[in-house]
């Protein structure tokens, strides 16, 4: 499966991946979470194309 991994030392905690994520995959309070890595859809790449620090990469697992 793949899910999102995000590199907290240039994310800004924006919120934009959660909030363009279909899936419900990323949770952003004080800093983004990946709370439900099962629901991630190969393909997608919404978080990481709209993320505006390229903080997000997809990961395999
Ligand atoms: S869109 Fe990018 S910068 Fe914004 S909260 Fe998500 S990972 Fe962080
Ligand atoms: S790739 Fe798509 S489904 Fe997966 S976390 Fe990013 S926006 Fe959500």
């Amino acid at each position: 499966m793949q899910v999102p991994h995000i590199d907290g030392e240039i994310c800004v905690s924006c919120g934009i991946c959660a909030y363009v994520c279909p899936a419900g995959v990323i949770e952003v309070k004080s800093a983004p979470r990946v709370v439900k890595p099962e629901a991630c859809i190969d393909g997608c790449m919404e978080c990481v194309d709209n993320c505006p620090t390229l903080a997000i990469e997809i990961v395999r697992q």
